[in-house]
C-alpha cells in the first residue's frame, strides 16, 4: 500500500482546527496525497486527488503534477486501475475520475445524495468543496457501486462509513503484510486531529467526527497503522519507495 503525494501547500494553524489554541498565527503545512492498494490480481486507487487545471487556480499550492502522472512513474496506467474508492467527494479528492477508463468507483450512497441534494447548494461552508463536473462524472457512470455502511469490497480491503468530515465520509482497512492499515483520508487530516482528539476546522457533523475517531482507531491494528489524509509527516513516518521521491510504502 502506497502513499502518493501530489501536492503541498503553507496555510496557517487556525485554518486547520475546530478549537482554536494561541498558535493559531503558525504555519501548518498541508499535504496531498492519494493513495495505492495493491495485490497480486487487484489494482485499487483511493481517491483521485486534484487535477492540473483546478490545482493551478488554487493559490499558495505547490503542485507536484497529476496523481496519474506520478502513478504513471511507478509503472500503473490509468486504464490499470480496477476500483477507485472515493472516500468522500471533495474536489481535492475526485479530481481525475475522467481520466480512469475503467475503474468502478465506490462511493457511499450517503455522500453522492448530499452532493445531488437539495442541501449542498444551500449550505455555503461547505459548497465550495465540490466539483460538479466530478460529480456528475461519477454520477452517471455505469461504473459506479454505491455502498451503504460498511463493505468488504476484495478479500483484505473494505469501507467503513463515518461521517463527520462529510455526509458520507469512508475510510478504508487493507490488510497488509505489517496488520491492518487504516486509511483515515480525511476523517483525521492530521495525525494531531485523532491523536489530540481535535477535530478538523472543516466539518458536516462534530459528533460523528469524534466517532470516526474512535472508528479508526478500532479498525486499525495500533497507532501506528492509521494514516491521516493531509499530513506531511506520512512522507516522514514511512519508508520513501526507491527512486521515486514522492511516494512512501504504507503497508
Ligand atoms: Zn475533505
Ligand atoms: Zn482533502
Amino acid at each position: 500500500m502506497f502513499a502518493v503525494q501530489y501536492a503541498t501547500r503553507t496555510a496557517l494553524r487556525s485554518n486547520h482546527f475546530h478549537y482554536s489554541d494561541d498558535c493559531g498565527g503558525e504555519p501548518h503545512p498541508t499535504a496531498y496525497f492519494v493513495w495505492l492498494a495493491l495485490s497480486q490480481t487487484e489494482t485499487v486507487l483511493i481517491d483521485a486527488g486534484l487535477a492540473p487545471d483546478t490545482a493551478g487556480a488554487m493559490p499558495g499550492l505547490d503542485y507536484i503534477g497529476s496523481p496519474l502522472e506520478i502513478i504513471g512513474d511507478l509503472g500503473i496506467a490509468p486504464g490499470d486501475i480496477d476500483l477507485c474508492v472515493l472516500t468522500h467527494l471533495h474536489y481535492d479528492h475526485t479530481g481525475v475520475v475522467a481520466g480512469l477508463p475503467r475503474a468502478r468507483y465506490v462511493v457511499q450512497q450517503r455522500e453522492l445524495d448530499y452532493w445531488n441534494g437539495a442541501w449542498a447548494t444551500r449550505i455555503g461552508q461547505e459548497e465550495w468543496l465540490h466539483s460538479r463536473p466530478d460529480i456528475d462524472h461519477v454520477t452517471a457512470s455505469n461504473r459506479l457501486d454505491l455502498v451503504d455502511g460498511d463493505s468488504e469490497l476484495l478479500p483484505g480491503l473494505s469501507v467503513h462509513s463515518v461521517g463527520g468530515h462529510t455526509a458520507g465520509m469512508q475510510v478504508v482497512r487493507v490488510r497488509t503484510a505489517r496488520g491492518n492499515v487504516v486509511l483515515a483520508s480525511d476523517a483525521s487530516h492530521f495525525y494531531e486531529n485523532i491523536e489530540s482528539d481535535s477535530p478538523f476546522a472543516i466539518l458536516h457533523h462534530l459528533p460523528d467526527m469524534f466517532g470516526a475517531f474512535d472508528r479508526i482507531k478500532e479498525l486499525a491494528d495500533g497507532p501506528g497503522h492509521i494514516v491521516p489524509g493531509h499530513d506531511p509527516l506520512v512522507a516522514e513516518r514511512f519508508p520513501a519507495v526507491d527512486r521515486h521521491p514522492h511516494v512512501v510504502s504504507i503497508g
